[in-house]
């Protein structure tokens, strides 16, 4: 069995660099350094357990007053000025892992409200970056994926479109095409930033790439990972069958029976060792199989 591994995988730049940056900011405050992050630093559970050990505890984010003192870190996936605002008065240090990219999207979406345009964010209303960048542009903000939430609305004079930075570019495209035969003529102007970013389209074009030369696909991220999940459907719109694990314990040596090509992926949330960890695995399955087949 070949085990083939995406070009692209795991980690993001901009995962990278909160872990990092709340990573030296834990070491530096000694045995207790009383950080707690607003919402999980990123959506796997090897990173959270990984933080724990070193101090970081996590609250939910609709729970801000649990944290009485110490600093606060906000993730790659960034924070409303409301929440900062709030964090502020509370007294509590703040640490600003937000993700530079992040950043762009939340600013392209204040600009566009400030120059009167009435502004869509595609992505999950529920993610903590969606939230982000609608808490950024104002409360006129409309977060949706489903074009039957928007169809009906009073056309704007103007009209602002932005992505979250992981979704599928395609599913994007197939949004905005409906919004322009639905606005288009209606509406003055239709603005539309693509602000789905480089490090998810190069993931997500790598795991398209090898889904097209395996028969079976392991994807890995965590189980709340929107990113992965993407990748997931990506696989199976290539006809790869594809399975979304945590780690390896989750694979069935049944799934790679009688298998020639197996390709690994990999969200952006997803650490080094988790990868490594499946692939060691996947390999001691091929070693078994090759040993049952001599004897055999
Ligand atoms: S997925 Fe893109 S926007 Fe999100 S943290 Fe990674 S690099 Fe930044």
């Amino acid at each position: 069995m070949e085990i083939k591994l995406a070009r692209e995988m795991g980690f993001c730049f901009g995962v990278r660099k909160a872990i990092q940056l709340v990573e030296k900011e834990a070491q530096g405050r000694g045995l207790n350094p009383n950080i707690t992050t607003f919402g999980q630093l990123v959506h796997n559970p090897v990173v959270v357990n990984h933080m724990a050990k070193l101090g970081v505890s996590n609250v939910d984010t609709r729970e801000m007053a649990q944290v009485q003192d110490g600093m606060i870190a906000f993730t790659a996936h960034g924070v409303a000025p409301q929440v900062i605002e709030e964090a502020r008065e509370r007294g509590l240090e703040i640490l600003d892992a937000t993700c530079p990219l992040v950043t762009l999207i939340q600013q392209s979406a204040r600009e566009m409200v400030d120059q009167g345009f009435k502004v869509i964010v595609y992505g999950d209303k529920n993610h903590p970056e969606v939230k982000s960048i609608v808490g950024w542009a104002g409360k006129d903000t409309i977060a949706t994926m489903e074009f039957e939430e928007i169809k009906d609305m009073r056309p704007p004079k103007r009209l602002g479109i932005v992505s979250q930075s992981t979704q599928i570019l395609e599913h994007f495209k197939h949004f905005v095409a409906q919004v322009n035969d639905q606005f288009l003529g209606k509406t003055k102007e239709i603005k539309v930033h693509n602000t789905i970013c480089a490090p998810t389209t190069h993931l997500q074009s790598s795991a398209q790439e090898l889904a097209q030369e395996c028969e079976v696909m392991v994807v890995i991220g965590g189980k709340k990972s929107a990113n992965t999940a993407h990748l997931r459907d990506i696989c199976e719109a290539e006809g790869a069958r594809t399975y979304k694990i945590e780690g390896p314990d989750e694979l069935d040596p049944a799934w790679f029976e009688g298998v020639q090509t197996v390709g690994v992926t990999a969200g952006a949330s997803t650490p080094d060792e988790s990868i490594e960890a499946v692939v060691a695995r996947l390999k001691a399955f091929d070693l078994l199989k090759q040993v049952q087949e001599n004897k055999n």
